[in-house]
């Protein structure tokens, strides 16, 4: 049996009462033999029990209980069982037990801290795939991971994992595994912008547990800037090339070219890119897109190399001031800053 556990008995030594008479024979002459049991697991003591006293007669062996002994003779019997002492090894149990209390309390508290730290690091210094912790209001399974996709200016790009867990070591423990690094893992369209300051907030109340860095840290994108060549991934799976023409606090002016590639482009001949001419064919670029820019940002562009702006580029830019058009992604917008509000966050 693996699991074993049980009583052991030792003596612990022995103590001669040579001037105690014997009740039975009336001759002078007692030993004391003092034994001690102790209860084991897995054959280590862990606390040991009440010392006993066998008393007998040196001269008729006769056995003699303790408690009928005359009280004089007691008294010496109970002053021999304390002066003798359990061996240390008796206590071994409760010694490891107690050991195992203190380092396994020393490190929590450790790793408590060091979270702690991290996470104020974290928050500092943000890398790419950071993952965000968040307690969220999910019967049974509250802790949810979010990774940090980009970082523009003091907004975060925050896109949710499609699992959540019971406890924060589950939770740490997908990330440990690699779990996290699957791309599948997060849910692609739900992307969300909180500011450094809401940020801030939802640690203070608890609301963001922790951030943990997962060992494939990626640097954050350059900020966004005009002139910038950027691979944005289509509906259909394929990449493009996005060139952002204006940007101002609320709108990202992008242009899109016609040319698409089956994975992430991270290099690109400018030379090469083309708008095409024929709109509504397979593949045509278009030469203005206003955006939103939390829209842009949202779409997780991807910084490739830094261009200039050309002022032939700003043609359809300028078209649309005179027009006052709008910006696409502003119902967006609205609907998913609702939608943040009454959802788990
Ligand atoms: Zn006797």
């Amino acid at each position: 049996m693996l699991f074993n556990f049980g009583i052991k008995t030792k003596t612990l030594g022995t103590k001669d009462m040579l001037e105690y008479q014997c009740p039975s024979c009336k001759q002078f002459g007692l030993r004391s033999t003092i034994k001690q049991s102790y209860f084991h697991i897995l054959f280590i003591p862990t606390f040991p029990l009440p010392k006993t006293a066998f008393v007998e007669c040196l001269n008729c062996h006769q056995p003699l209980n303790e408690d009928a002994l005359p009280d004089h003779d007691r008294a010496k019997v109970k002053k021999d069982k304390k002066a003798i002492r359990a061996p240390l090894y008796f206590f071994s149990g409760l010694l490891v037990g107690t050991l195992f209390l203190i380092v396994s309390t020393l490190y929590g508290n450790y790793v408590t801290n060091q979270d702690s730290k991290n996470t104020t690091a974290f928050l500092q210094q943000p890398m790419q795939n950071d993952l965000y912790v968040f307690l969220v209001e999910e019967e049974g399974y509250p802790y949810a991971l979010y990774q940090l996709l980009n970082r523009d200016g003091e907004e975060l790009l925050l896109q949710a994992g499609n699992v959540s867990y019971k406890t924060l070591s589950d939770a740490k423990q997908a990330i440990s595994t690699g779990k996290t690094a699957a791309p599948d893992y997060y849910y692609k369209e739900k992307v969300f912008v909180f500011t450094a300051a809401e940020i801030k907030d939802k640690l203070a109340s608890g609301t963001l547990l922790t951030v943990i860095r997962p060992s494939n840290p990626v640097p954050l994108q350059p900020a966004f800037q005009e002139g910038g060549l950027y691979s944005i991934e289509n509906k259909n799976g394929t990449f493009a090339i996005a060139k952002l023409l204006v940007l101002n606090d609320k709108a990202a002016h992008i242009r899109i070219y016609k040319n698409r590639f089956d994975t992430r482009p991270t290099i690109v001949d400018p030379a090469t890119l083309e708008l095409g001419t024929t709109a509504g064919s397979k593949d045509y670029g278009i030469g203005h897109l206003p955006f939103t820019r939390v829209s842009f940002f949202i779409s997780d562009p991807h910084f490739i190399m830094q261009t200039k702006v050309t002022d032939e580029e700003l043609d359809g830019y300028r078209e649309w001031e005179k027009a006052k058009g709008g910006l696409f992604g502003e119902d967006e917008q609205k609907k998913t800053s609702d939608g943040q509000a009454e959802g788990a966050l």
